[in-house]
């Protein structure tokens, strides 16, 4: 055929393809109408109804303007008046893994140890002689007891089966002798790099608690024994319970090619029910870059997000590395699990071949610390909007605050903390606390940060995260850092649009705008007209996924 021909054909084609691409447009294949819709779009805020054709919106407007385009076949809900949002976008959070740990784990969020205890020795009865009994969302502070865990409880509850009991925040951990054992870890073992195994102060014996890189010896000898069956079935089980509360997107913060391969074949088989932008850690990054793949492959489901690099401890477990020690311990100031000199080479050849990075950093040393290494990236390799990710960033203060702005980087604060893990903020401090998952100040500053659970360690459910972020005040009724509370405007923005934007995804998704992926949430009350302390309240009505309902209630 000549080439005049083929542009001929070609021509005619697409001319008739755009037809009917645009009869498709017109004809939606479902109206919501009488809705209470805020779109989180500044030019179009406020809508009645949606139009949606082939999982994205098609138009936003009126009753009157959206119903005049329905067409014979278009199935119209009347929505009642209720509600209705941008689906959430958990910018930062562990599915692929939380969806295993449901599976394979003991849920240890219990209120007493007499609870765990006979939840592990139910467990230990269940499994083969000598094989792991493994716990996870073990809070030091949530249990009635007063006092944590020891290696003596685990033992007198389970004396025959290793034990490994992670704690919530995922960077500790309570063993048992016969584990302590089967690492040849005793009394005089001195503590790793970056790790501490904790010793009665009065008899240096060990306590059973783990930190941090202590926690290696013992993870590499629990077998890992998934399947890929089981690891698409941790993934369909994680964005069911994610989907339910609100939940349309979320950054896999440490995936794996096994997680990545998890969250294609759940979709393949029609069990996904959310989008993931799958950061890859840090270790898998030379796999990545010898098969020749970056940030942004993938599709609008799953997606290759950025490489992640860990820097310091954790919040919630009080191993954050600060410049000024916790309250009440003076020699402790966390750990710092990388420096600069660890963070840079690898950061370098990510940042080098198109990746965006994203680096848990905790602490205000921590932040410091990493702002450096990225500073110092676009100073020796400049590339336009890399989009930094400072994955939590959680104590900041005003040289900080300058500096993420300057260089356009993203911060990830902890959503549901002020709400859920309260109590722990004794231990930073009324002083700091006011500068801690400071969404106020990132916002005054012109920056955008995301909702972010960090689930396990975090609850994900969006509407614990507004009300968290909108009174800073615990279930108790205690505030914590109220200088940093936003409006409920706010924090519906910092959920659903700004987590777009961190994934480089705010042309397909984080509001509700004609040819935007039909991502939704129907609320059964209006957030805008209840008190604020009641927003945990809100039940979900529904969820929509690219045009299709993934949760009814
Ligand atoms: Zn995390």
């Amino acid at each position: 055929m000549s080439s005049s021909r083929r542009e001929f054909l070609h021509g005619l084609g697409s001319l008739g393809a755009l037809a009917l691409f645009r009869l498709q447009r017109t004809e939606p294949d479902l109206i919501l109408f009488n809705a209470n819709i805020w779109t989180v779009n500044s030019s179009q805020p406020r809508a009645q109804a949606v139009a949606i054709s082939g999982g994205r919106f098609l138009a936003v407007g009126s009753n009157d303007e959206v119903l005049g385009l329905a067409a014979g076949g278009a199935k119209k809900i009347d929505l009642g008046g209720n509600t209705v949002l941008p689906g959430f976008i958990d910018a930062h959070s562990h599915p692929a893994e939380a969806g295993l740990d449901h599976l394979r784990m003991v849920d240890c969020d219990l209120r007493s140890i007499a609870d765990i205890l006979s939840a592990l020795r139910k467990r230990a009865a269940e499994s083969p002689a000598g094989g792991w009994v493994l716990g996870f969302k073990y809070d030091d502070t949530k249990t009635s007891d007063g006092r944590p865990l020891t290696l003596a409880d685990l033992d007198s509850a389970v004396p025959d089966h290793p034990v490994f009991v992670e704690h919530r925040g995922g960077h500790t951990a309570w063993v048992n002798s016969l584990a302590m054992k089967m690492v040849k870890v005793d009394d005089k073992t001195p503590d790793p790099q970056g790790g501490k195994y904790d010793h009665d102060p009065a008899t240096g014996r060990l306590t059973g608690h783990i930190r941090e890189n202590a926690k290696t010896g013992f993870q590499t000898l629990i077998p890992s024994t998934f399947t890929r069956a089981d690891r698409r079935e941790g993934v369909k089980l994680i964005s069911q319970m994610m989907t339910r509360s609100g939940v349309t997107s979320v950054g896999d913060a440490f995936g794996s090619p096994d997680d990545l391969t998890a969250y294609q074949e759940a979709r393949d088989a029609g069990e996904l029910s959310f989008r993931v932008y799958c950061l890859i850690g840090f270790q898998f990054i030379d796999q990545m870059l010898a098969a020749g793949i970056r940030t942004g492959l993938g599709d609008e489901w799953v997606r290759v997000g950025a490489m992640k690099m860990i820097c310091d401890g954790s919040i919630s477990e009080r191993t954050a590395r600060l410049s000024q020690p916790y309250i009440g311990r003076p020699d402790d100031f966390g750990i710092l699990v990388a420096g600069a000199d660890e963070l840079y080479p690898v950061a370098r050849k990510a940042h080098a071949a198109g990746w965006q990075l994203g680096t848990h950093a905790n602490g205000d040393v921590a932040i410091d610390t990493t702002l450096r290494v990225y500073e110092r990236l676009q100073r020796e390799l400049p590339r336009r909007d890399p989009r930094f990710r400072l994955e939590h960033c959680t104590v900041v203060n005003d040289s900080l605050i300058q500096r993420i702005k300057a260089l356009g980087a993203i911060p990830t604060p902890f959503s549901t903390y002020a709400y859920y893990h309260g109590e722990k903020m004794k231990e930073y401090g009324a002083e700091r606390v006011d500068h801690m998952f400071a969404l106020r100040s990132f916002i005054d500053a012109g920056i955008r940060p995301t909702q972010a659970s960090d689930y396990p360690p975090g609850p994900f459910e969006p509407m614990m995260a507004l009300r968290s972020e909108v009174t800073r005040t615990d279930s108790k009724g205690n505030v914590w850092g109220p200088k940093q509370k936003i409006t409920v405007e706010e924090a519906i923005r910092v959920g659903t649009a700004n987590g777009s934007y961190a994934s480089y995804e705010e042309t397909l998704k984080g509001s509700i705008e004609p040819s935007k992926l039909a991502d939704l949430v129907v609320l059964g009350r209006d957030p805008f007209k209840i008190d604020p302390l009641e927003l945990i309240d809100i039940p979900i009505q529904r969820t929509m996924v690219g045009g299709k309902w993934m949760f009814e209630a």
